[in-house]
């Protein structure tokens, strides 16, 4: 992919300044020049509505993005992300065919050109040597954001650490599938919460736990307690552990998805936790609504039934109004652009 190198060669120091980068281990960071991505015109703020954090391409074929985007209305929805099928066709994915990742990406980006409030994410295998590559592609394309679901390995081994500092660097965030995934094969190691500690050392970095971690509700609420913390930790103790390095250091943001996951019992559980506990005034800053849904066949009633579900423990737990308009809102607009 010597093209994605040509193309983000803008100044004579950028080859200087990458080969620094890759030099330096952990959390010093070297500022490297952005490029900007192709604009499409989306909005850079959410307009008053509710908004679906995680759907889905599950299948090939043609994008109807028209037809997408009514369903979404018809859901009482004003946009959302859509995530890219993935690059490895399994057979848990019907219909689906060996495409290049541009044409991954091409695709995404259809199913989102009906509406500038529906944002492209691109299902990234980020444990491929060219990850990085891949990102600087789909960001020269214009996508928003990135999904990850690796059921064979640790979410941050190998090169993938690079492929999220890459994405850090563009602004764009990466959700992360994280809970018990039914795959068929021995994956849940890879998905507990804790596994995705060493994302400490992607600066800056937005990113989300899918289905609130399910059924490690707990865990995951605890690795947001520490990964905000790291904003002390970082800035207020200089000689610690997590002494400040040299360069500007930007600790990770971590936000949480309700895609179901927990449902029933579960879901009234891990929401009661949520907003019942000290981590209420800053979890409920970065907790965002999510179906699963698929684009080829907008589920509206099954959107519909999950909302009436969450707005009925709202009321419950004594949800205030900007808590619910950050749940269904203002905490994806952060997610997006920080
Ligand atoms: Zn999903």
């Amino acid at each position: 992919m010597t093209s994605r190198r040509s193309f983000l060669l803008g100044s004579a120091c950028f080859g200087a300044a990458v080969s620094a980068a890759r030099n330096v281990q952990a959390e010093v960071s070297v500022e490297l020049p952005l490029i900007a991505g192709k604009d499409l015109g989306k909005a850079k703020t959410l307009p008053a509505g509710r908004y679906d954090e995680h759907i889905h391409v599950y299948k090939d074929g043609p994008a109807k993005p028209e037809a997408f985007a009514a369903r979404i209305a018809e859901a009482g929805l004003a946009g959302g992300c859509v995530y890219s099928r993935e690059q490895t066709p399994e057979p848990r994915l019907s219909n689906s065919s060996a495409l290049t990742p541009e044409q991954i990406v091409d695709n995404v980006i259809e199913w989102c050109s009906a509406s500038p409030t529906l944002y492209p994410f691109y299902w990234i295998d980020p444990s491929r040597h060219d990850a990085v590559d891949l990102v600087d592609m789909a960001v020269e394309k214009g996508i928003c954001g990135f999904k990850v679901i690796r059921n064979n390995g640790y979410p941050c081994d190998g090169p993938a650490l690079d492929a999220y500092r890459r994405m850090a660097r563009y602004g764009k965030p990466v959700t992360f599938h994280s809970g018990i995934l039914y795959d068929g094969v021995p994956s849940s190691e890879y998905f507990r919460p804790v596994v995705f500690e060493p994302l400490l050392r992607a600066q800056g970095l937005r990113f989300c736990l899918a289905h609130i971690s399910w059924p490690w509700c707990d865990e995951c609420m605890a690795v947001f307690g520490k990964m905000y913390s790291a904003d002390d930790n970082w800035s207020n103790r200089p000689n610690a552990t997590f002494r400040k390095p040299v360069a500007k250091a930007v600790p990770p943001k971590m936000f949480i998805d309700s895609t179901p996951g927990a449902h029933g019992i579960w879901r009234r559980d891990a929401f009661m936790r949520m907003y019942g506990s000290p981590f209420r005034p800053t979890v409920s800053k970065r907790f965002m609504f999510g179906t699963d849904c698929d684009v080829h066949d907008y589920m509206v009633s099954y959107a519909r039934k999950t909302q009436d579900f969450d707005d009925a423990l709202f009321r419950e737990f004594k949800v205030t109004d900007a808590e619910v308009d950050a749940y269904y809102r203002s905490s994806l607009q952060t997610f997006l652009f920080g």
